[in-house]
């Protein structure tokens, strides 16, 4: 039965409580002796006949004509009664002319002749029929007040039934559960409901103990709520408890309990309890919700702060050390990008799976960020310990994780923030962990570093460029320049190379020094890449347009090795040149050696993806990144560039030329073209010249110059030889 069934139920169960009370015999009774309810004629009349007869009767019963007026009274008393003084001198007036004639004259000699007597008479049926109406009345108040109080005693007792067959219908038909016991918990009263919400018989409970229905922690908290209660009757304490259900599960009731001991109807404690079991979980499901990430189950960022902060409020009592350790993904968002979403939330579980097997249960791990975890020690020896997880961490990343069934390597860089001091705060500790997480990151991925105050300073600069540097891209606060690329020995321009410029708001221009290092360690460099891409090559292209021969030009953009791995680069690529409507033969990607020797496999691929559309491949900087170079020479490229080292001292020194000479000859051996960079002035030219490259770079011809700059270059010169200034 529904709780409305069962109120309805109860409803038709109650005693009907009557509306009206019956008017009882006796109020009958003196209504008729004082004529109350006659109208008035009817009485006068009845009251005329009255006296007429009382005369009569007098006089032949043997009153006599001595008694026969006293007779005279009655109808006079009873107008008295029932009209008050006027009602009784009209009576005694009309007995005496209407009684009067008709009686004998020895009888009728004995009523009032003189006005005297009319009067005296007059006021003492006055005076008596007002007492008697008095008496009267005072006597029907009485009654009818009796008459109420014997209706409300009824009314009261019909309520009271009414109440106490409501309360045990309600009791009984309750959902919730009335208990009584005593101080001891010994059940004296259980409702019968308990059969129903805790699979309890309801008959067998009276005399076994409510405690013993508790969880052992809540058995002490009774005790505590049982002394608290003893000390004042009448009051009410509420308790949230799992209580044992006859099936073995726990429920979780709220008890209001009270103390009515000293009420003799009671004598005990009562409990009244609701099951909250449903409203609990969900409450639990909400608060998980709130404080856990949906795809890992691990803490999230604010149960991660929350259980920080009380760990270093137990820390500042019992003095145990404590250690944060920040956990970030690295080339996440390349797993992502190549593989999509539903693979990279895979990955996150699986992390979040390997960190669960390699930590201790007791330390608490989160996910605080897309691929960012953290993770707290607590109790460990400083340092030592904290730095042993760290690297257990290292080794089990070390294992490729399997998705779909292939295999994908992802590794971890982290930092690891001690509280040495005892005096950081939970902040503090997640920024320190987080810093340090971030210098290991930029110097080599895939391992940790231990946060160091030192590292503060140079990491928030490098964070503030990294927000800075998205900010210029949204911005547009990025330039390119250009610095022509002269053929040898023509001297005539064949090409320009696009070099990233930043004019910064505050700072000015800065040079690609500055920030391209922050750009590839934080990976922006993808997007700034992208962005030159498709700038120089629409740039190039409008600016070569209407110079004469312009269309022969070549344009070189430099790519960085976090573009190499980006999936969407040949996509970039392609779209650069269609929008730009630059002819893919004039595009040259330039790649250092080191960014080439990375991942030579992935290299071999990317390169060979683009050479195939077209584009042309040089190696910048060559002769610094010591690569092999019979491997080298597997790597499908089209030009060298000879890196400005050498260049420097050629015209001085005869080490340089020698290299030199031995670079050209092995670009020579696979067909590539050389590019000397750097070249400064005319004997460095001469130098280079001699050494038979084909093309130079250099601030002798040329500085890097905006757009503009580089069109008047061209214009002047139109058959491009440019003159030596
Ligand atoms: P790079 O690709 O080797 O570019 C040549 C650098 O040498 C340029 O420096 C250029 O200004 C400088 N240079 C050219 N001739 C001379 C010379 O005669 N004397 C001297 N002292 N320097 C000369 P810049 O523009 O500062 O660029 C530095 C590096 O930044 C570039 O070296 C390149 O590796 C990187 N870079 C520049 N723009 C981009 C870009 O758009 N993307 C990427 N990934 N890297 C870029
Ligand atoms: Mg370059
Ligand atoms: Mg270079």
């Amino acid at each position: 039965m529904d709780s409305k069934g069962t109120l309805e139920h109860a409803e038709r169960m109650l005693p009907q409580v009557p509306t009206t009370v019956p008017r009882p015999l006796s109020d009958r009774i003196i209504a008729s002796i004082t004529l109350m309810d006659l109208s008035a004629p009817m009485a006068v009349l009845v009251i005329a006949l009255l006296t007429f007869f009382s005369w009569v009767a007098a006089y032949f019963l043997g009153g006599g004509t001595n008694v026969a007026p006293h007779w005279f009274y009655v109808p006079v008393f009873l107008a008295g009664v029932r009209f008050g003084p006027f009602g009784a001198l009209l009576t005694a007036v009309i007995s005496t002319f209407v009684a009067g004639p008709l009686l004998p004259a020895d009888v009728a000699t004995h009523t009032p002749q003189a006005m005297s007597d009319w009067v005296s008479r007059g006021i003492f049926f006055v005076v008596i029929g007002q007492f008697v109406t008095q008496l009267f009345r005072g006597a029907r108040r009485m009654s009818v007040r009796e008459i109420h109080l014997q209706a409300e005693v009824a009314l009261g007792t019909t309520e009271l039934q009414a109440r106490e067959a409501r309360f045990s219908a309600l009791v009984e038909n309750s959902s919730d559960l009335v208990t009584i016991v005593d101080r001891d918990g010994l059940i004296l009263f259980q409702s019968p409901s308990v059969a129903r919400v805790m699979g309890w018989d309801a008959d067998g409970t009276e005399g076994t103990n409510f405690v013993d229905a508790l969880h052992d922690f809540d058995q002490e908290r009774w005790r505590t709520i049982v002394g608290l209660l003893m000390e004042e009757s009448d009051h009410e304490m509420v308790a949230e408890w799992p209580v044992r259900h006859a099936d073995g599960s726990w429920r979780f009731l709220q008890s209001v309990i009270t103390n009515l001991v000293s009420e003799p109807s009671v004598g005990g404690l009562v409990l009244n309890s609701r099951d909250v079991s449903d409203q609990k979980a969900l409450e639990d499901q909400l608060r998980h919700q709130a404080f856990h990430d949906q795809l890992t189950g691990l803490a999230n960022r604010a149960l991660f702060a929350e259980n920080l902060d009380q760990a270093l409020r137990r820390q500042s009592r019992t003095g145990t050390e404590l250690a944060v350790l920040f956990i970030d993904l690295d080339e996440f968002k390349t797993v992502n990008d190549v593989h999509g979403h539903m693979l990279g939330d895979e990955l996150l579980k699986q992390a979040a799976e390997r960190l669960r097997a390699t930590l201790r249960d007791a330390d608490v791990i989160a996910r605080i960020g897309g691929d960012e975890f953290a993770a707290l020690f607590e109790g460990i020896a400083l340092g030592h310990d904290a730095s042993a997880a760290a690297e257990r961490v290292i080794e089990s990343f070390a294992q490729p994780f399997i998705i779909e069934s292939s295999e994908v390597i992802v590794t971890a860089s982290m930092g690891l923030a001690l509280n040495e001091t005892g005096t950081e705060s939970a902040e503090d500790l997640i920024r320190n962990a987080d810093l340090a997480m971030y210098a290991a990151k930029t110097a080599n991925k895939g391992r940790y570093e231990v946060f160091s105050t030192d590292m503060h300073s140079t990491i928030l600069d490098r964070m503030k460029m990294e927000r800075d540097l998205r900010q210029a891209l949204v911005q547009s606060e990025f330039e390119a320049y250009y610095q022509p690329i002269v053929t040898l020995p023509s001297e005539t321009i064949v090409g320009a190379e696009a070099l990233i410029r930043w004019n910064h708001p505050v700072r000015g221009l800065v040079m690609p020094d500055e920030f391209i290092g922050v750009a590839e360690s934080s990976g922006i460099i993808v997007q700034i890449g992208a962005w030159i891409l498709h700038h120089a090559c629409k740039e190039f292209e409008v600016l070569t347009r209407g110079v004469a021969g312009g269309q022969s030009l070549g344009l070189s953009v430099n790519l960085s090795t976090r573009q190499l791995s980006d999936p969407l680069l040949l996509g970039t690529v392609r779209d650069a040149l269609t929008r730009s409507g630059l002819d893919a033969s004039r595009l040259t990607l330039e790649l250092t050696e080191s960014a080439i020797m990375e991942d030579v496999a992935n290299t071999f691929r990317v390169l060979s993806e683009l050479r195939s559309s077209g584009v042309k491949i040089a190696i910048d900087d060559f002769g610094t990144g010591y690569s092999s170079l019979s491997l080298l020479c597997e790597i499908p490229v089209d030009t060298i560039k000879i890196d400005r080292s050498f260049v420097t001292d050629v015209a001085t020194r005869p080490e340089p030329g020698r290299l030199i000479r031995a670079i050209q000859s092995l670009a020579g051996d696979f067909g590539l073209c050389t590019v000397a960079e750097g070249v400064e002035d005319l004997d460095q030219l001469e130098a280079i010249t001699g050494l038979g490259c084909e093309a130079v770079q250099g601030f002798y011809f040329a500085r890097p110059q905006p757009a503009s700059k580089l069109a008047e270059l061209l214009e002047r010169d139109a058959s491009f030889s440019v003159s030596v200034t």
